[in-house]
């Protein structure tokens, strides 16, 4: 053991003495506050060593060109959740740092651990909030982790305590009753949300308010929050938001980008199909960044205009505006949402210097990050090089140059190289799946012929509470030995309720495969006499189930379904089938055996 610790050791020192130093030449520098022109940049062992004029290179350095480019500390998203490959993504776009603001606390352990060793070059540094500050049933609560919940206002500080235990950089709270979204969700009593603020304080955290209406803005600022973690798109903001703000010293995140999806427009779908981001984005990013929320008949009239007009008060105000887009969520995509928000931030009044400023220097000295967020002797090499001048024109930062994390590069083209061959992949059928059967359970597993398996699905992403398990059991249809059984209860709490069983034909879940040279979908089915559904979902159709209805009787029957009757799909794009219960709510049970595409 002790021998192996000590190559490793040696390895890491060895991997961070021996780092080749980067000299960029003749750049014009934005250094997190101002530009600056003409300059030499040298970064050695993952910091900034020199920055001036007339420099020479060391003699083993690599050497940039810098005519026509501008060097940028790297962006810094102040509003994120960042779930699964998400760091990776957003260092591509030059995002070094994401502030999370809800995320998986075992995870965001383990990026720390990674960031500590000083070697996270691969992924964007991640600060975390890690589990938000909500009351049951309330905000937050709906993603299908249960998360524990704050009662009282006594409870406070231990509920805090709990947070910072877990590792929690600053405390996110959620103050948000839904009426902006047409809902009513139980929040945080103001009394709550002060003890909640005070508690943070106690223990030097910093305190930030997700707020969903100017009302809830008002009182959380009344309420001591350091900062807001969104603006609002339910009222004009009345004429002296912006002094009020400034007056209690607190920041604001607009999260435009996801305002504007809030409002029924992808924030970032005008970047999904840039030739400059698509290759670097797989196709589910894509479309995701043309998701909205979706925005019913019966929901409260939004307007964009009115966050517009707050930044603006904000901006003539002094406060503090902080570049953040809420990726995670529909119009975003790690990394490249940052962009189309540095864009709106300029439409809503900020300078293009200004709009830098707020995805560097600013988010950086707001969250005592001393490290980073500017181009300065001994900070971080945490770099993003650009072809043009964002400072002149925010569009340009989309014309990436170079990415660099702690001095060392990131190596953009081979991400390219991985979309092209996952998009390659998608275009071909999946290996497996040439007999077109998907599984007959008589092995006993959930074992899949081709795609990543069987998995449940429910309606808690959607705010419903209906579960469900599934079972490999004895007995299958036409005399086969075993079929899977799947059963669960379908709850009130959401009209279009489902649960079930689902299988991905892709190589992850809900990743799209190519099942074009099929027609039908077939299987066997029994139960209890109720009426269920199959859900085709296909990329083409974004997120909206395609459903069939089928009556699962005591005696097993085969049940064939052409893919077009999917809403006229032709099956090139299927990212999941759920066999599930609902809408109307109560038990059910049945099984189903024999699953193929014919
Ligand atoms: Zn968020």
């Amino acid at each position: 053991m002790r021998s192996a610790a000590v190559v490793l050791v040696f390895a890491l020192s060895h991997a961070i003495t021996a780092q080749t130093p980067t000299f960029f030449h003749n750049v014009r520098v934005f250094d997190g506050e101002r530009a600056l022109p003409a300059r030499d940049v040298l970064v050695q062992d993952g910091k900034i060593a020199r920055i001036g004029t007339g420099l020479t290179a060391p003699p083993n350095a690599t050497v940039i060109d810098g005519a026509g480019k501008t060097l940028l500390p790297g962006l810094i998203d102040a509003h994120t959740h960042a779930w699964g490959d998400a760091l990776t993504t957003a260092l591509a776009f030059g995002v070094t740092t994401e502030l999370e603001m809800f995320g998986d606390t075992s995870a965001a352990r383990d990026r720390r651990a990674e960031q500590r060793t000083g070697r996270a070059s691969s992924r964007a540094d991640l600060l975390s909030a890690g589990t938000l500050v909500t009351v049951k049933g309330g905000h937050g609560t709906e993603y299908g982790s249960t998360i524990p919940t704050l009662t009282s206002p006594r409870d406070a500080q231990a509920f805090v305590d709990a947070r910072i235990g877990e590792g929690s950089d600053y405390v996110k709270i959620v103050y948000d009753d839904g009426q902006t979204y047409g809902s009513t969700w139980p929040t945080l009593t103001p009394e709550m949300l002060h003890a909640t603020v005070a508690a943070a304080h106690a223990r030097g955290k910093l305190a930030l308010v997700h707020i969903g209406a100017l009302s809830g803005a008002r009182t959380a600022i009344d309420a001591g929050a350091d900062g807001l973690a969104h603006l609002f798109v339910d009222r004009a903001p009345e004429p002296d938001f912006g002094t009020f703000v400034a007056s209690h010293h607190a920041f604001v995140v607009p999260t435009l980008t996801v305002l504007k999806s809030i409002t029924g427009v992808g924030g970032a779908a005008p970047l999904a199909d840039d030739p400059r981001f698509s290759a670097y984005l797989t196709r589910q990013e894509v479309l995701m960044m043309k998701q909205a929320f979706p925005r019913g008949p019966g929901m409260p009239a939004v307007d964009y205009a009115f966050a517009e007009a707050a930044v603006k008060q904000l901006r003539a105000a002094h406060v503090p505006i902080l570049a953040g887009t809420d990726a995670g969520n529909p119009g975003t995509a790690h990394g490249a949402a940052l962009h189309r928000e540095l864009e709106l931030l300029v439409n809503a009044g900020l300078t293009p210097t200004e709009a830098l400023a707020a995805a560097t220097s600013i988010p950086a000295k707001t969250f005592h990050l001393g490290d980073r967020g500017r181009i300065a002797d001994g900070m971080r090499a945490d770099l993003l090089l650009i072809s043009g001048d964002p400072t002149s024109d925010i569009t340009a930062t989309r014309d990436i140059a170079g990415v660099w994390k702690q001095g060392v590069a990131f190596d953009r083209a081979r991400l390219a190289a991985s979309v092209t061959a996952e998009v390659v992949a998608q275009g071909q059928a999946p290996a497996g799946s040439e007999s077109g059967l998907v599984s007959d359970f008589d092995d006993g597993t959930t074992t899949t012929r081709f795609g990543s398996g069987w998995s449940i699905s429910n309606d808690a992403m959607a705010g419903g509470k209906s579960t469900a398990e599934m079972i490999v059991v004895e007995g299958g249809a036409e005399g086969s030995a075993k079929s899977l059984a799947v059963r669960g209860t379908i709850s009130d709490a959401f009209k279009q309720a489902w649960a079930g069983a689902m299988f991905s034909p892709g190589r992850q879940v809900f990743q799209p495969a190519n099942l074009g040279a099929k027609k039908e979908i077939r299987f066997w089915a029994k139960g209890d006499g109720k009426t269920y559904r199959v859900f085709v979902f296909a990329q083409s159709k974004g997120f909206t189930p395609l459903t069939q209805p089928f009556v699962a009787d005591a005696a097993w029957k085969e049940y064939v379904f052409p893919l077009a009757t999917f809403n006229g799909i032709d099956g090139h794009d299927i990212m999941a089938v759920i066999f599930g219960g609902g809408p109307s709510p109560g038990s059910f049970a049945f099984q189903i055996d024999h699953v193929s595409f014919r």
